[in-house]
């Protein structure tokens, strides 16, 4: 389980009761999509991948270029991500307000992507004035894609334009 992750982090037992925060088991169904903008193989649930390399080929027939930035996580790589955060010396409390714990990823289930575009930088609230942006609001539900982190989202957790996830369709 991730509660031993969790405790080496510093989270209290507390975290994700209030608001209740959604946990996602770690799938291990995965196939290899394409390396990310930094050139790291990335990996999705199968599912997921063709739902992916469907509205990605389709973006890019109506001329904008949809990028992957990540794909699925492991336990150990959410925990990465924030151990890297707290050794930059960020208070845990402002680290979790953008990054959820390990076990509370989407990421986890191989059917969330956070997605980039050419001419923004990756994972900034400024994706939200893209054309890739605008594009994906209108198309992605066709593929089973929808935008969990909206802004002022009842999960109470940061606006994130670029995470989109695979729900099916
Ligand atoms: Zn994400």
């Amino acid at each position: 389980m991730h509660s031993k992750i969790l405790q080496e982090l510093g989270i209290p037992e507390s975290y994700g009761l209030d608001p209740r925060l959604p946990t996602y088991a770690v799938t291990k169904d995965l196939v290899d999509v394409e390396p990310n903008i930094v050139g790291v193989p990335q990996r999705l649930e199968p599912k997921a991948a063709d739902a992916w390399r469907a509205v990605k080929a389709q973006a890019h027939r109506d001329g904008v270029e949809l990028l992957l930035v990540s794909g699925f996580r492991t336990l150990e790589r959410q925990a990465e991500l924030l151990r890297r955060k707290l050794e930059r010396g960020i208070l845990l409390a402002d680290i979790l307000a953008t990054n959820v714990a390990p076990g509370f990823s989407q990421h986890h289930t191989g059917r969330a992507v956070d997605i980039a575009t050419v001419g923004c930088p990756p994972l900034v609230e400024a994706f939200e004035d893209t054309d890739a942006f605008a594009w994906l609001t209108q198309h992605a539900a066709e593929f089973g894609f929808d935008m969990p982190y909206g802004r002022s989202n009842a999960l109470g957790l940061a606006f994130e334009p670029w995470h989109w996830f695979y729900g099916g369709i």
